[in-house]
């Protein structure tokens, strides 16, 4: 789709698909985006879903997928999910790390031959202020599923969410990838953004159409601006950053943001740099 690869080209929106594959996760964070728990509505898309989708974004001029959600993993199917999704088009998928053990880490052996990269979260430098924030053990996990993916040759990055308030822990977190044997570029630092969980918490960032850059991103419930668009108050979706409820053909909501991006001034997406 040449309009599609003109306004990526010009930096007009972002060349990665989004795809929320389901709302649930094992863990409770106190700033999720989603309000993800154990318990809450799945809004899961399917492993045919998906493929397709990843399938029409490579026909449309995408460059690569990104998987979020809620926890992937908790989906059976994931493994060979992303096997297929990566024969289309490079992937990233996002995971809070804890659910791949040995056993599901060897089922994604076949996946260090393929474009796929695992971004794992890990937000402190020790065990402590980690797991105060996420779970109990988290951090002991998170370090044993990098070892156990750069064990089996799977690329391997890690997000940090809540810039660290002081250097020392900054320069704390960069030793510890570096030991993890993670490089500078594959450590990412991003701020807790004031949606979801957050929605009320001063110091975090709010966010706009105005300074999010525009990267589709496809829910169970449609199609909306940004990853950190279709997220969760209340337990209802919020419906401020959706493009439209249609999702397939995926020609539809690519449509509607190009409609959305034709006259749309130079923003301050970049300053804020939310990845
Ligand atoms: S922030 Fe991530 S790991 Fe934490 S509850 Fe939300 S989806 Fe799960």
């Amino acid at each position: 789709m040449n309009e599609l690869r003109a306004a990526i080209d010009r930096g007009a929106v972002g060349d990665r698909l989004w795809l929320y594959s389901n709302y649930h996760c094992n863990l409770y964070c106190g700033y999720c985006l989603t309000e993800s728990s154990p318990a809450v509505q799945r809004r899961t898309l399917s492993a045919t879903r998906m493929i397709a989708l990843a399938r029409q974004a490579a026909e449309l001029g995408f460059a690569s997928i990104g998987i979020t959600g809620g926890e992937p993993f908790l989906l059976p199917h994931m493994p060979e999910t992303l096997a297929w999704i990566a024969d289309c088009l490079p992937v990233i998928v996002l995971s809070n790390g804890t659910l791949l053990t040995d056993k599901l880490v060897t089922r994604l052996a076949p996946l260090a031959s393929l474009p796929v990269t695992v971004q794992v979260s890990l937000d402190c430098s020790d065990a402590e202020r980690n797991d105060a924030r996420r779970a109990d053990g988290n951090f002991a996990k998170v370090l044993a599923a990098i070892t156990r993916l750069q064990a089996i040759g799977v690329h391997v990055r890690i997000a940090t969410t809540g810039v660290p308030d002081n250097e020392s822990e900054r320069a704390r977190l960069c030793a510890l990838h570096e030991e993890l044997g993670v490089s500078h570029d594959d450590h990412v630092i991003r701020p807790v953004v004031r949606r979801g969980r957050a929605r009320a918490d001063e110091a975090a960032v709010p966010t706009s159409q105005d300074n999010l850059p525009p990267e589709l991103t496809i829910t169970a419930e449609g199609a909306f601006w940004s990853p950190f668009a279709p997220t969760v108050a209340d337990g209802r979706t919020d419906t401020d950053l959706l493009i439209c409820r249609t999702t397939t053909p995926l020609r539809r909501p690519v449509e509607e943001l190009l409609r959305l991006v034709e006259d749309r001034p130079p923003g301050n997406d970049a300053v804020l740099g939310i990845r």
